[in-house]
């Protein structure tokens, strides 16, 4: 009886779920008639901009606000391989991405909604400061959601890229780094990273910004004198400039308190015209960049009548070590930006502060263990980024190819060559980050046909890297060394070369247990390609003998008892004349290589162009956060700190050049005002 109630209970259920069932379904099937015939009907609107629909749901992409409308409508109507999706322009995907992205995100703070939402996958290739920031940025901990997990993959075995320390000296027993890297007082993002105070929260009411229980007094030094060598002894000094006592506009500070010793005032004198060049190139503006970009440093230093001495005693060093290549092999815009940046944005700009242990131990470490165990970020280390595949139906990268060093329990299918064993994987993913330098990007599209096919990035095969030497030597005594960070110029045609008292600079004594600890110096030689063939006895040898040159008696007294030799081969970003139009934007759709890219490729890193006006270490971690900004729907500068504000007088200088190119402008062009010839064109 109970058995019968019970079936025909079931029977009228089934009866009644079956109409109701009816009935959805055909809601369902007049819901999607509409929703794929109204893009269909948009069609005739359309010409060049997206359907009507698109443009009221989505924010316009030059719009600066990116908060989704009608998130769920949009993501129905122009889910990718939808009709609608297809009638959008690229564009307008990346909009619509965003905009999607951003839905998700806010749905998915309510708890209920999380369980039934898949992840969005972000992979990150490359973990030097542009991925580990962008990393930082879109975690968790940062973002106070949970539904991005980030993978981020490294070729290396040790997170860090170009300020990795996996090395270790020719004893075995010493970890080495990848030269030694200062932190300039105008890197405003990195400073708030390194600092996990009360007064260091993110938009969230989060302490996101810093990495938990830095404080950045314990991580870096305080700022110090700096010394110029050259083979004839001492040049220059460059004081703490915050210290002086009065202080003065920038340009004349710099003039003023930077202790020359053998560059009379005559020749400095010769760099006035510099002055032109520098109020009008302005390192945040496209144009300037390119007008810039056409000539080499050198050249424009020549044609300014910068006396030979000037520039030979002055500013090569300043190039070579800055830039990392000779003047006459770099673009005058990019030494015009650096030195802007490190030297000259303000009296303060060139103090500088360098880390008091190895940079992976004190900063690195710490950042990864915070972001895997609370920011939900994957770590793939040994792991070398392969290719890409594409969903043909949407256009965008689907999954990336990998390849790890095989550690006997990976998964995924495996192969060797020689004596190392290989695991390839396939990840999948909805948005990538390539967070590498120049010479990756180049061989990474030569390597991709997916890639390959977008003329925007075949441009990244002119790009190229500059190689460097780091080395860091062991005394057996310790050696006084006047200071403890220093520039050298003179020693090898066309060799940058810098030298630091790391014993100094990590804060270990000299003695312990009365026994003597012997110093410790690091010498970093840059556009050392010539260096680089010598082997490592060689190598060594030669960084003793410059270091007795420079240092004299006390080191020619010493002997070296172990060394680190660390060849960098075309690593860092070469900022040749004609760079800059070959270099990724954060999206890098229309490069002016005509057509666009992928909408699910983003870049970052300090090969990356930004209008930030940051340079090396800091850019990087601009543009990392950046290409996070951008995948998680926010303004592409949410949460970053600008470089201070020109000062008064170069904001004045800079306005009589742009008045007076304009009112030159109008004479030539008539009324196209903008197109007023530059500085560049009188010179050349
Ligand atoms: C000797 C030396 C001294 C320097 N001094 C300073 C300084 O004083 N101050 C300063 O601010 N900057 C300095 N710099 C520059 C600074 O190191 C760089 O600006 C910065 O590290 C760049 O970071 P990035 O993230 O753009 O790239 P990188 O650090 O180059 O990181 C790129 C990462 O991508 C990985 N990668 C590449 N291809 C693949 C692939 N196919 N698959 C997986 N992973 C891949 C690499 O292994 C690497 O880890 C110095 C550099 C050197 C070499």
């Amino acid at each position: 009886m109970t058995d019968n109630s019970c079936n025909n209970d079931k029977v009228h259920r089934r009866t009644k779920t079956s109409w109701t069932l009816q009935s959805l379904i055909l809601l369902k099937l007049c819901t999607i008639l509409i929703l794929s015939l109204l893009p269909l009907c948009c069609l005739s609107f359309v010409v060049v901009a997206p359907p009507p629909a698109a443009t009221s749901l989505l924010p316009s992409p030059s719009s600066s606000s990116t908060s989704p409308s009608h998130p769920l409508l949009i993501s129905s109507l122009y889910h990718p391989g939808s009709p609608g999706y297809k009638l959008l322009s690229q564009q307008y995907r990346s909009t619509l991405h965003s905009t999607i992205s951003t839905a998700n995100i806010d749905l998915n703070n309510d708890e209920e909604t999380t369980t039934n939402t898949r992840k969005k996958k972000v992979i990150i290739v490359g973990a030097g400061w542009g991925g580990l920031s962008a990393a930082h940025a879109l975690s968790n901990s940062y973002t106070s959601n949970n539904n991005i997990e980030v993978t981020v993959i490294d070729a290396s075995s040790r997170v860090g890229g170009l300020v990795g320390d996996g090395y270790t000296s020719i004893n075995g027993t010493r970890k080495a780094e990848a030269g030694q890297h200062g932190f300039w007082d105008n890197y405003c993002n990195i400073f708030r990273l390194l600092n996990d105070g009360d007064d260091n929260k993110n938009s969230n009411g989060k302490n996101g910004y810093g990495i938990p229980g830095l404080d950045i007094n314990d991580v870096l030094t305080g700022y110090a004198e700096q010394g110029q060598y050259s083979p004839r002894g001492l040049e220059a000094i460059w004081p703490i400039y915050r210290n002086q006592q009065i202080k003065l506009p920038t340009g004349l500070a710099q003039a003023a308190y930077t202790r020359f010793l053998n560059l009379s005032i005559f020749d400095r004198i010769t760099a006035l015209p510099l002055a032109l060049a520098l109020s009008e190139f302005d390192g945040t503006n496209d144009e300037a960049w390119i007008r810039y970009d056409e000539i080499s440093f050198r050249d424009l230093c020549v044609k300014l009548g910068v006396s030979r001495k000037c520039y030979e005693e002055a500013f090569e060093p300043m190039i070579l070590t800055g830039l990392f290549a000779p003047g006459a092999e770099c673009s005058a815009a990019a030494a015009l930006g650096m030195s802007y940046f490190f030297v000259l944005q303000n009296q303060n700009a060139f103090d500088v502060k360098w880390c008091r242990g190895n940079v992976g131990e004190m900063i690195f470490d710490p950042w990864v263990d915070s972001m895997e165990k609370n920011g939900g970020v994957e770590f793939l280390t040994s792991t070398m980024v392969t290719g890409f595949d594409m969903d043909a139906s949407t256009g965008r990268i689907s999954s990336v190819r990998c390849r790890s060093k095989s550690d006997g329990a990976s998964s995924g299918s495996s192969s060797s060559s020689g004596s190392e064993k290989y695991v390839d994987q396939t990840l999948e993913a909805d948005e990538v980050i390539l967070a590498v330098g120049a010479k990756a990007l180049n061989s990474i599209v030569r390597n991709s046909p997916t890639l390959a096919r977008f003329a925007p990035y075949r441009r990244f095969g002119n790009l190229r890297g500059t190689s460097v030497l780091a080395t860091r030597i062991y005394l057996d005594r310790h050696i006084k060394v006047p200071y403890t960070a220093n520039a050298c110029w003179g020693f090898d045609e066309g060799v940058g070369m810098t030298f630091f008292d790391i014993g100094a600079l990590h804060g270990t004594t000299t003695t312990t247990n009365n026994t003597e600890i012997g110093s410790v110096l690091e010498v970093d030689y840059y556009h050392a390609s010539t260096l680089l063939a010598l082997d490592d006895d060689a190598i060594v040898s030669k960084v003793k003998r410059d270091l007795d040159v420079i240092l004299g008696q006390t080191c020619q007294s010493s002997s070296v008892i172990d060394a680190a030799v660390v060849r960098l081969p075309d690593a860092v970003n070469w900022y040749h004349p004609g760079s800059y139009k070959d270099m990724p934007e954060v999206t890098c759709n229309d490069n002016g290589g005509g057509g666009d890219g992928i909408s699910n490729l983003y870049f970052a890193g300090d090969v990356v162009r930004t209008d930030h006006g940051s340079w090396s270490q800091e850019k990087a971690f601009v543009t990392g956060m950046e290409a996070a900004n951008l995948i998680m729907g926010r303004e592409k500068d949410s949460g970053i700190l600008r470089v201070p504000q020109d000062e008064p007088h170069v904001k004045v200088g800079r306005t009589i050049v742009r008045v007076a190119r304009e009112i030159i402008g109008k004479g030539v062009n008539g009324k196209n005002k903008s197109k007023g010839p530059s500085l560049v064109d009188f010179l050349w």
